[in-house]
């Protein structure tokens, strides 16, 4: 980083590019914002972020973000208790459930570092197990992308299933051709999982 930063700023700079998607240019100019904001907005902005990690916790059942022991979701009667969608982020809990259309139950499973190999948090497969045997799940939806770790993980979790729950079925999102999306241009790994994944026509 240039030297002629003074170094407290380059300190906050190099936590910021830290951050996902901030390379060192964004990094800079998030500083220079901070820099210029009024000072009672950077001490309450310091004082939320510190805080966060006392007042969010997982919610014992889903394993979602939640500041109740017990996230809305799994407190909401409303919701069909014969579907389990599992997510690898809670990201990914956020975008099917603001999608609107899944009203079942989820489990979300605690980010791994690792990029290959399966890595199961033993809490995870405690709330999967605890949710299998306390609610009337018929399916569980595997919606854990097509990476090789998420690959993995559903080989390891349909195994456990299978073993020890063999009446529920698993299921996992579908894959292949997005909507509006051309068969020449898509890459060699969709288009596998678009003619394994293939459906016969209504
Ligand atoms: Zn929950």
């Amino acid at each position: 980083m240039n030297e002629n930063i003074p170094e407290a700023l380059r300190t906050i700079v190099e936590q910021l590019q830290k951050f996902p998607g901030l390379g060192p240019k964004s990094a800079l100019r998030c500083a220079l914002f901070l820099l210029d904001l009024p000072e009672r907005d950077v001490k309450t902005l310091g004082t939320n972020i510190a805080s966060l990690r006392d007042i969010l916790f997982k919610c014992t059942h889903c394993g979602t973000l939640s500041d109740t022991e017990i996230c809305s979701l799994c407190s909401d009667t409303g919701r069909d208790d014969t579907l389990l969608c599992i997510v690898r982020e809670w990201d990914s809990f956020l975008h099917i459930e603001n999608a609107g259309f899944y009203k079942g139950r989820y489990l979300v499973l605690t980010p791994s570092e690792s990029t290959s190999g399966v890595h199961l948090d033993s809490s995870d497969i405690q709330r999967l197990r605890t949710a299998l045997e306390r609610r009337k799940v018929e399916e569980v939806i595997l919606g854990l992308g097509t990476t090789l770790e998420a690959e993995n993980t559903i080989t390891s979790l349909s195994h456990l299933i299978k073993k020890e729950y063999p009446h529920i079925a698993i299921t996992r999102l579908a894959q292949g051709i997005p909507l509006g999306a051309e068969v020449k241009f898509m890459d060699k790994e969709t288009l596998r999982q678009s003619m394994r994944y293939r459906h016969s026509l209504e």
